[in-house]
């Protein structure tokens, strides 16, 4: 199969849907791999590292798509890339169609069969293409919380780890899935003083056997968090009731219980976020403050570091890309249940349920 990656275009996008490394293993399969100039330089990957994998350099998108029988990629085409997609195509994303009804209309439009990797399943219900963005927010909101609590950001002044003789910071997570794990295990290195807040017991137990005495974990209620956040020189909103909008569980009232210079950072900004005062920000302007409290709130943290962001991606889209390569999209889907959930658009019709209810098409 001839398969083709392109350069992104959607506004500070650097990802890109295959690495040099992941384009030699398709060609060790016997696949044709196309690569737009430039695709991999937000990775610092040249179009001389991608030759050197066996690919072969294109000068446009168009081109690429035009030619290639599956286009691999990191966000959803934009409207000129819609254009360009076509019947008898494999697109192989992330799409989050359910939000975008004009996406969707293109897509179907097109004839292309999209598969989006949100919705790519793995065993007990897990969405395995999902999870390395949430382990690269989780670990990067450490760090995000690090600097707001510099002085110079608007912080208190701490340094997390503290110093022989000086406490370390104390760091507050809500949530302990993914995202607050990560964000739990960076926080432990670094010597902070960590605790973990959830309410589910499942995921207290697998948190307290895992960290022992280099975190604690504690029941989510709303005395213990209003108990937690108070404490906390820096609290990381790691929440997630899926399919729903983030509950607001720290109030604009509980700032006032804060220490002056605390930080918050919120990862589930993303679904609207956990703190009643967030409100998204940009990696240009990641932070503002709101009574004396310092908030981060960048919905697409992975972005800042996609050198990690595309490895940690190709990691796990490369195996289905290869098997869809190999055997061809409707075998690969028929072979494995869980690549056959990320069907969401084929033949002109939704072929995902929750889209297709959700933007009022025929399922
Ligand atoms: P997850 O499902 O692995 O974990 C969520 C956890 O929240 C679960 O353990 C759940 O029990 C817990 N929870 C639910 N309600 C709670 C409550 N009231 N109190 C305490 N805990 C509660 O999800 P995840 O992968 O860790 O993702 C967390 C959030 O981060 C999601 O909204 C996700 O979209 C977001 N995210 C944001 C970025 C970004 O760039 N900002 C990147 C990746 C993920």
């Amino acid at each position: 199969m001839r398969v083709g990656t392109v350069r992104e275009i959607k506004n500070h996008e650097y990802r890109v849907g295959l690495t040099p490394e992941s384009a030699r293993e398709l060609v060790v399969h016997g696949h044709e791999v196309w690569v737009e100039t430039g695709a991999g330089l937000g990775i610092g990957a040249s179009d001389a590292d991608y030759e050197a994998a066996g690919a072969k350099i294109q000068p446009d998108a168009k081109t690429v798509f035009d030619g290639c029988e599956m286009v691999v990629k990191v966000k959803e085409p934009q409207a000129v890339e819609r254009a360009m997609l076509r019947e008898g195509q494999v697109l192989y994303t992330y799409l989050h169609l359910a939000p975008d009804p004009e996406q969707t209309a293109d897509l179907v439009k097109s004839g292309v069969t999209a598969i989006a990797y949100e919705t790519v399943t793995g065993p007990n219900g897990s969405l395995p293409l999902l999870k390395p963005m949430s382990q690269v927010a989780g670990r990067m909101s450490i760090q995000a919380g690090a600097t707001a609590l510099e002085k110079a950001h608007g912080g208190r002044g701490v340094l997390l780890g503290g110093v022989p003789g000086v406490l370390p910071g104390k760091v507050a997570v809500i949530g302990g899935g993914v995202v607050g794990f990560n964000a739990a295990q960076m926080a432990a290195g670094l010597g902070a003083d960590v605790t973990v807040l959830d309410r589910d017991p499942d995921v207290l137990e697998r948190l307290g056997i895992h960290f022992e005495s280099r975190a604690k974990t504690r029941f989510s209620n709303r005395a213990n968090l209003a108990a937690a956040v108070a404490e906390a020189d820096l609290v990381i909103g790691a929440v997630l009731i899926p399919g729903a909008a983030a509950p607001k569980l720290v109030t604009r009232e509980m700032l006032g219980t804060m220490k002056p210079g605390a930080v918050l950072v919120d990862v589930a900004i993303d679904q609207g976020g956990c703190f009643e005062t967030s409100h998204a920000t940009t990696h240009a302007d990641p932070t503002y403050i709101v009574d004396g409290i310092v908030h981060y709130c960048v919905a697409n943290m992975p972005g800042a570091v996609a050198r990690t962001s595309t490895y940690a991606l190709n990691n796990v889209t490369l195996p289905h890309a290869l098997r869809i390569a190999d055997l061809g999209w409707k075998e690969a889907l028929r072979r494995d249940a869980h690549l056959a959930a990320g069907l969401n658009v084929h033949g002109g019709k939704v072929t995902y349920e929750a889209v297709a209810r959700e933007l009022g098409y025929d399922f």
